[in-house]
């Protein structure tokens, strides 16, 4: 294939506008009333906030490489294995579980309710696990690694990450009945609004778009999602509806007084590519080796990042507690 063509079909890829473009060469625009066709006019969106995003912070001279190359090599990275991996990890669930599901449902108005709550459910244990269980924060952590917020940390995922999320997400639903267009229908939703809850202050100062905060999980809840502020740590796992962050209490505003630091608590090389894919596997490692006994090695592979066998744990939670009883004492006073 000639040099210019796969340079083309790379770019058109990226921004999502092949569909379009198929469209308008076509002149058949009837698809627009169909599924595929909105799929095609929605696609492209975040790539352009994307590019509207960088512009502005050049045009404001805020612009900062760093905040955005990370993210862009590992997207590279994830682009040639990652997708095969998830495409066909979706596809074996559904064709293994299908026939278990505890019923059937159709595409309609209300399943699409039961499914978007079963969605995210199934979002919710997927996340909660990939921050509570170390071998899967090992994956997770590249996510949140990046120092700042902008739709570029979409792409930071570790290749892995992609495959294991659908695996767990695709089986819940499935097995509780969720058919599979349906799903792939919630699975579109789901992709757009996860990718926009990563607009940056650049574009989008307040992210809590309004009276929407109340109903929606909005931008403002997924930058505390990406905190390393105590209080912050370790909340706000859902990605569309928060609905399962209040029932398993894991909800929290974003506070007027607590500025959002990004990152993860380790020390850490933002910049290092290396750093931000593999350095929470090299600590695991370390631990593991200075760990005494098989028992406590294990532990460590499963139990929540920050977990310590002498028993002086730094896990979120306990700093999150510890920030909540110290802030209560110090009104209580
Ligand atoms: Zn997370
Ligand atoms: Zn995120």
């Amino acid at each position: 294939m000639n040099i210019f063509q796969t340079f083309y079909d790379e770019l058109t890829g990226f921004f999502g506008i092949g569909g379009i473009i198929k469209m308008v060469q076509s002149g058949d625009y009837g698809s627009l009333s169909t599924f595929e066709g909105i799929q095609h006019l929605i696609a492209p969106i975040i790539p352009f906030l994307l590019l509207i995003e960088i512009l502005r912070a050049f045009f404001y001279k805020r612009f900062k490489i760093d905040e955005y190359r990370i993210p862009f090599l590992v997207f590279v990275i994830n682009r040639l294995i990652s997708r095969f991996i998830s495409i066909a990890a979706v596809a074996f669930c559904i064709g293994l579980l299908e026939k278990h599901a505890i019923f059937t449902t159709t595409f309609t108005w209300y399943w699409l309710i039961y499914g978007y709550i079963i969605w995210e459910f199934s979002h919710f244990v997927y996340h909660a696990l990939a921050h509570k269980v170390r071998i899967l924060w090992c994956l997770h952590s590249t996510h949140h690694a990046p120092q700042q917020m902008n739709l570029s940390v979409n792409f930071a995922h570790f290749f892995l990450e992609a495959p294991y999320a659908d695996v767990i997400r695709t089986s819940i639903c499935i097995l509780l009945g969720v058919n599979p267009a349906l799903l792939f229908f919630i699975m579109f939703i789901d992709g757009f609004w996860g990718s926009f809850i990563h607009i940056g202050e650049n574009v989008i100062k307040d992210g809590r778009l309004g009276f929407l905060n109340h109903i929606l999980l909005s931008p403002s809840h997924h930058r505390v999602h990406h905190a390393r502020n105590p209080l912050y740590m370790d909340t706000n796992f859902c990605n569309l509806l928060n609905i399962w962050d209040r029932v398993f209490k894991t909800y929290q505003d974003e506070r007027r007084d607590i500025i959002i630091e990004y990152g993860i608590t380790r020390e850490m090389d933002p910049n290092s590519l290396w750093d931000v894919y593999f350095g929470e596997f090299i600590c695991l490692g370390k631990d593991i080796v200075a760990a005494p006994g098989l028992k406590n090695k294990l532990l460590y592979i499963i139990m929540p990042p920050g977990w310590n066998h002498t028993g002086d744990h730094k896990t979120a939670k306990i700093t999150r507690r510890s920030f909540i009883e110290e802030e209560l004492t110090k009104t209580v006073k």
